[in-house]
């Protein structure tokens, strides 16, 4: 293994510190978050690297806005009950439901509270000309607690999700055909899910030491290794994104200034690194059963020839139960993939609980995704 100060347990878990423990929870677009960014672009000082910058967007601080409007909007429909009005608001309902569910815009977006957000993007040239560019992501938000996200209940979350895509599909049928009995189902299922949704977002922000301090942490680190010893013939961006958990809207950001330029990018996405084995994600459930979406192959290749290289890292491929910033970029065909942490049960560590905290972050696990990351950089770079 390298030793580079810059990437050792030890320097990527002080970045973690300053995150979670003395900026804390990061909520998307509260003044925290903006205090992180403002850590970052100093380590990118302190590192040497010049060329950076700030792109500004207005966000939500909650993905429930989504979330609970969507079945809000169906359920006023439900209530209204004629085909016109209740079905075209059902229909509306059901359209805002998976929006919120793959991260684009809600048509209902204009009505929610607007705060500041931000992504920090920073580029690294190579020694030679550029032939690849190679994007690392790491989000610097946190989300709250969620009651959904506790270990007994998480395993509910895909089937609970789908049962209000059922529901809300219900609901605009017996609006459509006037079926009076499949009209009250609907609305009792409705009216059930609101009442969960409502439940899950009355907990606080959460210090997000995993979530995703750790993967700010990688990508500050592989800056300043970088920066010390550029590739050959790759540019390395790296993207700090905001509101990544209230719909991916950093990365959404990025890509509407610099989708041109990183068309042909390769693109690394770190989550939640910082505890469990790490890996690579080959299949990404996201949050129900009808929106899984998978890495592009090439990244994946590149991957496994990583782990196989380094058989002591113990290195693997898996499919998660996860929805992240690999998500926007796969939906437009792009070479894109997730470095994760995995947990003894195969999921995320401490996902969205109060457990995320810094005590709960392995510096092993930390070093363990940035060396990966820098090996997967490299090999990249000799393509
Ligand atoms: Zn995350």
């Amino acid at each position: 293994m390298i030793t580079n100060d810059a990437l050792t347990g030890e320097a990527l878990f002080k970045h973690v510190q300053v995150l979670a423990d003395d900026i804390g929870p990061r909520p998307a677009g509260h003044p925290q978050e903006e205090q992180a960014r403002h850590y970052v672009r100093g380590q990118l000082e302190r590192i040497g690297i010049t060329d950076v910058e700030t792109i500004p967007f207005d966000t939500i601080d909650t993905w429930g806005y989504g979330l609970i409007s969507s079945v809000g909007v169906g359920l006023i429909g439900n209530l209204i009950g004629n085909r016109i009005i209740g079905g075209g608001l059902a229909l509306l309902g059901l359209r805002e439901h998976f929006a919120t569910l793959t991260a684009q815009d809600n048509l209902l977006n204009p009505l929610f509270p607007k705060r500041k957000g931000g992504t920090v993007i920073a580029k690294i040239a190579p020694k030679g000309d550029v032939k690849h560019k190679i994007v690392l992501i790491g989000h610097v938000d946190s989300n709250k607690h969620r009651k959904s996200f506790v270990p007994q209940g998480k395993k509910l979350l895909l089937p609970a999700s789908t049962a209000m895509t059922a529901g809300l599909s219900i609901n605009l049928w017996a609006l459509l055909t006037g079926k009076q009995s499949l009209r009250r189902v609907a609305g009792g299922l409705l009216g059930f899910a609101l009442w969960r949704l409502i439940q899950d977002e009355r907990d606080d922000y959460i210090d997000g030491a995993n979530d995703n301090a750790s993967a700010v942490a990688c990508v500050l680190g592989l800056g300043e290794y970088f920066a010390q010893h550029p590739l050959a013939h790759t540019e390395i961006w790296l993207a700090f994104t905001g509101s990544e958990e209230v719909g991916l809207k950093g990365l959404h950001a990025l890509l509407d200034r610099y989708e041109d330029d990183l068309r042909d990018a390769w693109w690394i996405d770190f989550e939640m690194v910082g505890a469990g084995d790490i890996g690579y994600v080959t299949r990404h459930s996201s949050l129900n059963y009808l929106t899984a979406y998978h890495p592009h192959e090439e990244m994946v290749a590149i991957a496994q020839k990583v782990a196989e290289k380094h058989p002591e890292w113990g290195i693997k491929g898996t499919p998660m139960t996860i929805l992240e910033e690999t998500l926007p970029l796969r939906q437009k065909g792009m070479r894109a993939m997730c470095v994760v942490g995995i947990g003894e049960d195969g999921w995320l560590v401490n996902w969205h609980q109060h457990d995320d905290h810094s005590d709960n972050i392995r510096p092993e696990s930390l070093q363990k995704a940035a060396h990966f990351v820098l090996a997967m950089c490299q090999e990249i770079d000799n393509m």
